[in-house]
């Protein structure tokens, strides 16, 4: 499908004008990035998984109800999306203590929660996506009462959902994050999606026989296995791609 111009290019992905207005094409790179851009790489055909990861996810997701501005999957390294006005906030969901929550509130890696645990970041790379809380979204207007009520519950319903899907492939869901957009309809009524991407490189996942890490803290902390890794969760859920994903496949 013929791209159209350039509109953005982020860490993991660029955004091309699709071919209708409305749409997008998300172009799926095998660039990796942590620790706010500081540590840069590349995980050989992360772009080629991540785009089947999420294509499959997402469909799930939209067969419960939950709403996405996923279309369908062109080839291997891209997908239509409908385009949306993001939301400039990350909502991270937890189930067990990792990363910056175990830091933060030195709660060891692995520790069960009581309950599932919400927050929320800012989006802004200058920053840092620093954490936030409602009453500075709504202060600053990035997002209204009942946005942030429709995010939340989509949120917990997605982590439901995933929690089951994985551990249906021996997977625990240990944290992710989400983001979501604004569509507006013909008649200017708002609604708010479910966008970005869901793949290991915004999930932690561990294997539940083993716990051992199938996401981007391999990359993040140098454990090396980091393309296995993104390929055992593709082979798990069944959308592991025939040809072995080289990189070298940009094209349909
Ligand atoms: N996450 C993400 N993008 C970000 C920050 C976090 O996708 O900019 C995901 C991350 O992969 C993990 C979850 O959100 O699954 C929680 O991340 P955390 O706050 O622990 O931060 P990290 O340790 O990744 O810096």
């Amino acid at each position: 499908m013929a791209r159209g111009r350039k509109i953005y290019e982020g860490k993991a992905k660029i955004l091309y004008a699709g071919t209708e207005p409305g749409t997008l094409i998300q172009y799926f790179k095998d660039d990796a990035t942590a620790f706010n851009n500081e540590k840069k790489g590349v995980i050989t055909g992360k772009g080629v998984i991540n785009n089947r990861i999420s294509e499959f996810l997402m469909l799930r997701l939209m067969e419960i109800g939950i709403p996405t501005h996923f279309m369908n999957r062109i080839n291997m390294r891209e997908q239509l999306v409908r385009e949306v006005e993001i939301i400039p906030i990350e909502i991270i969901i937890r189930n067990i203590a990792a990363g910056s929550l175990s830091k933060r509130l030195g709660i060891p890696e692995g520790t069960q929660l009581p309950r599932s645990i919400v927050e929320y970041c800012y989006k802004s790379d200058e920053l840092g996506d620093p954490l936030v809380a409602e009453e500075h979204i709504t202060a600053f207007g990035w997002a209204s009462p009942q946005d942030i009520d429709d995010m939340l519950a989509m949120a917990l319903r997605v982590n439901d959902f995933l929690s089951g899907v994985f551990m249906g492939i021996g997977v625990k869901l240990i944290d992710f994050k989400l983001e979501f957009g604004r569509i507006f309809d013909e008649n200017g009524e708002m609604r708010i999606v479910l966008a970005d991407e869901i793949s290991p490189d915004n999930c932690r996942l561990w294997d539940i026989a083993t716990n051992e890490k199938m996401d981007k803290d391999r990359f993040r902390r140098d454990m090396g296995h980091v393309e296995e890794a993104y390929q055992e969760i593709a082979r798990r859920l069944g959308v592991l791609p025939e040809e072995a994903p080289d990189g070298a496949n940009d094209g349909a």
